[in-house]
């Protein structure tokens, strides 16, 4: 490859929105036969908000979101933010919070209001009416997380996040260019294979209840059954995937840190432009030969 058809390229690349971190990059797309994609911000807008809340018996609703919000407050997960806004609507000001710890992929910990307080994929066994809400909540495409303080679970929250609306299309480009979109995600599987469904790919093609350190696994696995992999992510949690992928595409509307691990930045977090961007490094090559 001449540096003058790569150059050609990259200045292609900007016209597109892609930025690219060096023409070199370019040379590692042409092998990629599978494509990753994150679900929250990536595929979905991972813009949530909060839909349903649930008190276990004897527990009142507007003390389990005012904890949670207060909580959630101090995080900046898509899910935390949904939480924390709902709460300030719907249940006032917050308290203040002590010893506050973030559960990378669980969700966070620390004491508000004089309780010790959790909220996420942190409590194990569920009242009946709670387990029973969150599966409801699950079923209707949801993301539910479960509120407990001094050791017992009291409440479940439902977060709602919309696919984009070039997802769909999306995964219907990459197909075109002979690609497998696969799902990876640290969310509930009934979630992702609704959220799979609703753009075009399999349950058999989903990963799902990932936690962030074994997201970089699923990459290296896939790289074992010898396959060329592309990796689509916008969070902290997706960098090291990033970083590893055969090719790391960041959406622009992300994280610094997944920014930072990416080959390629998709500067408007369309998902449609990975496909251009694969398309446009193929031609440039082929170009070149
Ligand atoms: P994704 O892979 O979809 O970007 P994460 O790995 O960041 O998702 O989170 C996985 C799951 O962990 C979430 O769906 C949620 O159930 C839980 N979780 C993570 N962080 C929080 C938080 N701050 N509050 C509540 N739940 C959380
Ligand atoms: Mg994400």
């Amino acid at each position: 490859a001449t540096p003058t058809a790569l150059m050609v390229g990259t200045g292609r690349g900007a016209q597109l929105g892609i930025l690219i971190k060096g023409p070199e990059v370019l040379e590692s797309t042409r092998r990629v036969d599978t494509v990753v994609l994150d679900k929250t911000g990536t595929v979905t807008t991972g813009r949530m908000t909060l839909q349903e809340v649930y008190a276990a018996d004897g527990e009142d609703e507007k003390e389990v979101l005012r904890l949670a919000g207060a909580l959630e407050h101090a995080s900046e997960h898509p899910v935390a933010r949904a939480i924390a806004t709902g709460a300030e609507e719907r249940a006032g000001t917050l308290p203040a919070v002590e010893h506050f710890q973030n559960v990378p992929g669980r969700g966070v910990r620390g004491r508000v209001a004089g309780h010790e307080v959790a909220v996420g994929r942190l409590h194990g066994d569920l009242p009946e009416e709670l387990a029973r809400a969150r599966r409801e909540a699950e079923r209707n495409g949801r993301t539910a997380v479960t509120v407990g303080w001094d050791g017992q679970a009291r409440g479940v929250l439902a977060v709602a996040d919309a696919v984009k609306e070039t997802s769909a299309e999306a995964v219907r480009d990459l197909r075109a260019l002979g690609l497998t979109p696969v799902l990876l995600t640290g969310d509930n599987r009934t979630v992702a294979e609704a959220v799979a469904r609703a753009v075009g790919i399999g349950p058999g093609d989903v990963y799902a209840e990932v936690l962030p350190e074994d997201k970089v696994e699923v990459v290296r696995r896939l790289q074992g059954e010898g396959r060329a992999v592309a990796m689509v992510g916008d969070g902290v949690n997706d960098a090291a995937a990033l970083a590893t992928a055969d090719l790391g595409l960041a959406m622009g509307t992300g994280t610094d840190a997944a920014i930072e691990a990416g080959d390629l930045t998709l500067v408007r977090g369309d998902l449609r432009v990975a496909a251009d961007a694969i398309r446009l490094s193929r031609r440039t090559l082929t170009t070149i030969k």
